[in-house]
């Protein structure tokens, strides 16, 4: 039988992983190999993908990959599964002298220190929502974005550690194995392999600690400099579980600091033993965890066969000797080209891998995860009191029962939605525009009644007035709006929910072509589609991620809101929130119709498997959430006074003055009007001919925000509602949903597709605007608007 016929609340004992290549190879990194017990959590609302439970924590599969799974049902006894601590190892917890302090590793004073002056370079290493991101700002005080999904850090940071100027930390992407499965996992192995940091900060989330020392193993063995921090201490010791340090110390051959980065306990101890790790370049003691008689000791002598084998070879390639050994033995290809292995070794190590399989009776791969689950199982069990029950799992579930429920999940998935526009755009957004609007008048009238006062030249007068109050100031304020959508897309990723939405969700997206993955880039992409495209790295598929950054810039970013209320205050007052919640839907459905469109053509295939995290929820931290919003206002100020300003000028000075420089009376004779004449015939069919028009839409490449400000500049002082139908606003606004995403977008998608994808994206979607507006002109002259 296999794991798809098991209902929920059934537990079995895998007996074999089926499937190929790095699909199964995660699987079993994941923790599913034989003699494992796994227990089904749920079924997704549609069926499809399964939630279960394995090494204490939640997984998500899809039924087709839990079919290759073969297990053997165990009749579960009530409450079994977690060991109650018993008094006899509570008492066993000491202080923590630990490794890695002066006079352990090497008499003190004595040692080999690195000069002093060199940096000592640090990788923050560690699973998916291990607390990595939070480390790394207690670590060196900056503002990071943390995020409760898996995979939320997609780009490499650095950062000095406070009070240690000649430090370098470097937040890597989560990995959860040292074998690579989606492209941001590559990042993290090839920065620890290739760029070695002199020491790694190896960051274990203490409530799945299986897993979590998975990877550590694995680091052990590259030989590097390392400490392992037990996060979540927390969390673990509220529950009643608790870790004999020093016996994992022990074990491990490492300093093992426990922390809790998000109250910030033990970071400052966390700090020392990795400085002096680093400094003294402390190597771990052990780097063999293949007992010589666990499971008739196969594993132990084909690793240690293979290890003398290519010694010299991996010397040559300046990887470390039993790294390599055991991920050649994995059937990691990567690793064995950089050997150059010649003929002969290669078919001396498929002998020894297949003898070794022969007598340990399971394949190359699943016999390594093995032998490391066996090293594991011997540490936590010797070392970690697990609490019986643990309360932030119990709350999730509780929550999950409502939020990932049969009936009630994609009802409260549409519902938080609705809330989230209608309060951004409903409720709280206007009403902070308004005071914010009404500051920036304030401001101007004083400023404009100074310059006449002043006698200040007219021209000047006209650029502060009509430049900068008219311009940029109407794009400002359009900042509360922004950081109202912002907050809420922190929410929901910092707590936990967006996971849940891609589990839910996952069915459906296969449907257009896309795993449940695709949903988080998408939902990123109402902020802002440049983190949008670089969050798709935590898509295992090239395809995928093809298809989702072609996808995501028809989910409406803020800096569209700008044009968005700009239009629907001039023309449609009282109606806006429908108007935009309804932009917002058509792109999304344009959306769907690309993403089938691409199905049938461009990207033929199944997308990938659905393996993913569901971490449990949590509460986000004020401070995480604030400094997100800190972050995005200042990145919105910064473009409102450097892009917007600038384009803001440009038009203001193309506009006033004609090719002889002289001041225009009429802006029909400057040249800005004479430039976008050149534009305005093909703009003509869809009702946007007006230069004026189509010049704000090219001042929209730069920054979505400066199509408003542009307006404000051309159209004053008579404004908008004057010069423009109600018919050509709408066609307006749908042509402005639709059209080409800015620079930053189109460089990050560059950046991840190349610029041949990149110029096709701006045609494409321009192309597919005017459609679009030409359709809306044409059924507002057919319905007598206009
Ligand atoms: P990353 O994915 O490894 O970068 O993990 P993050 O830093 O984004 O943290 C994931 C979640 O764990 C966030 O919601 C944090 O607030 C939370 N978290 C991090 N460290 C701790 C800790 O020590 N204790 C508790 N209870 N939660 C933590
Ligand atoms: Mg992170």
């Amino acid at each position: 039988m296999t794991l798809k016929d098991l209902k929920p609340g059934q537990s079995a004992v895998i007996r074999s992983v089926g499937g190929e290549g790095a699909l199964r190879q995660h699987f079993l990194d994941m923790g599913m190999i034989p003699g494992v017990e796994v227990t089904i959590v749920q079924y997704a609302p549609m069926g499809d993908p399964v939630e279960l439970r394995v090494h204490g924590y939640e997984l998500t599969l899809r039924l087709a990959d839990a079919e290759q799974i073969a297990v053997e049902e165990i009749k579960k006894t009530e409450g079994a599964s977690a060991e109650a601590p018993s008094e006899e190892k509570r008492q066993r917890q000491t202080d923590h002298p630990g490794l890695g302090e002066e006079g352990r590793f090497h008499p003190k004073g004595s040692g080999d220190p690195l000069p002093d002056g060199e940096t000592l370079t640090f990788a923050l290493v560690g699973n998916q929502n291990s607390g990595k991101t939070t480390l790394f700002n207690e670590l060196t005080g900056s503002n990071q974005h943390v995020g409760n999904f898996p995979g939320v850090t997609v780009d490499r940071k650095d950062g000095v550690i406070r009070g240690h100027s000649d430090t370098l930390v470097t937040d890597l992407p989560g990995i959860y194995s040292m074998s690579p499965y989606s492209s941001e996992e590559l990042v993290s192995r090839d920065f620890v392999l290739k760029e070695k940091p002199r020491a790694i900060i190896n960051i274990v989330d203490v409530t799945s600690v299986d897993r979590s020392l998975y990877l550590t193993m694995q680091l052990l063995e590259t030989g590097i400099p390392m400490v392992v921090a037990l996060n979540m201490m927390d969390e673990l010791v509220g529950n009643g579980g608790s870790v004999d340090i020093n016996a994992m110390e022990d074990m491990l051959g490492v300093p093992v600091i426990p922390i809790s980065a998000a109250k910030n306990q033990g970071v400052g101890e966390l700090i020392s033993h990795a400085i002096h790790v680093a400094k003294y370049q402390e190597k771990p003691l052990y780097r063999d965890f293949c007992g010589s008689d666990s499971n008739g000791g196969a594993v132990h002598r084909c690793l240690h066969a293979v290890r003398h084998l290519i010694e010299d070879h991996a010397e040559e390639a300046g990887l470390p000797v039993r790294f390599a050994s055991s991920k050649i033995i994995e059937g990691d290809s990567l690793i064995l080209e950089q050997l150059k292995l010649d003929r002969n070794e290669i078919e001396t190590l498929e002998h020894i891998v297949s003898q070794m399989e022969s007598e340990r009776g399971l394949d190359r791969s699943a016999a390594i995860a093995g032998m490391r689950y066996d090293f594991i199982r011997g540490v936590t069990s010797e070392c970690v009191v697990k609490p019986r029950e643990n309360k932030e799992h119990i709350r999730s579930r509780r929550a999950d029962r409502l939020l990932t429920g049969k009936y009630t999940a994609i009802p409260v998935f549409v519902a938080v939605m609705a809330v989230i526009f209608f309060v951004t755009f409903g409720l709280i957004g206007p009403f902070l525009q308004d005071i914010m609007a009404s500051g920036i008048d304030a401001l101007k009238e004083v400023c404009v009644s100074a310059m006449q006062r002043g006698s200040v030249s007219p021209v000047l007068q006209s650029l502060v007035e009509d430049g900068l109050f008219e311009g940029v100031g109407s794009v400002l304020s359009f900042l509360p709006i922004i950081v109202t959508m912002f907050f809420f897309l922190s929410i929901l990723e910092d707590s936990g929910y967006i996971a849940r939405v891609a589990f839910v969700m996952d069915k459906l997206l296969r449907k257009i072509g896309l795993s449940g993955r695709s949903i988080v880039p998408m939902l990123i992409g109402f902020g802002c589609t440049v983190p949008a495209v670089m969050s798709t790295r935590t898509l295992p598929s090239a395809r995928d991620r093809r298809m989702t950054i072609l996808l995501t810039p028809f989910m409406s970013c803020t800096a569209k809101l700008p044009i968005y209320g700009f239009f629907v205050n001039a023309f449609f007052p009282g109606r806006g929130w429908w108007i935009i919640t309804g932009l917002y839907l058509l792109g999304i459905v344009t959306g769907i119709v690309m993403a089938l469109i691409f199905k049938k053509s461009l990207f033929k295939g199944e997308a990938v498997p659905f393996v993913m995290e569901l971490p449990n929820y949590r509460l986000p931290s004020a401070k995480n959430v604030l400094q997100l919003l800190w972050e995005k206002s200042k990145d919105f100020l910064q473009r409102a006074f450097s892009v917007i300003l600038i384009a803001t000028l440009v038009v203001w000075f193309l506009q006033s003055f004609d090719f002889g420089l002289n001041a225009v009376d009429d802006a029909q004779t400057s040249m800005l009007a004479v430039i976008a004449g050149f534009i305005s015939p093909i703009m003509r069919p869809v009702g946007m001919g007006d230069w004026r028009i189509v010049t704000s839409l090219v001042s929209g490449f730069m920054a979505k925000e400066s199509v408003i400000s542009t307006m404000e500049v051309l159209f004053s002082p008579a404004g908008v509602e004057s010069a423009l139908s109600g018919l050509t606003a709408a066609s307006m606004l749908v042509f402005s949903l639709l059209y080409t995403p800015c620079v930053a977008a189109i460089a990050s998608i560059k950046r991840e597709l190349g610029r041949g994808w990149a110029v096709l994206v701006v045609l494409w979607q321009c192309g597919l605007a005017w459609a679009a507006a030409f359709a809306v002109r044409m059924i507002g002259l057919a319905m007598g608007l206009g």
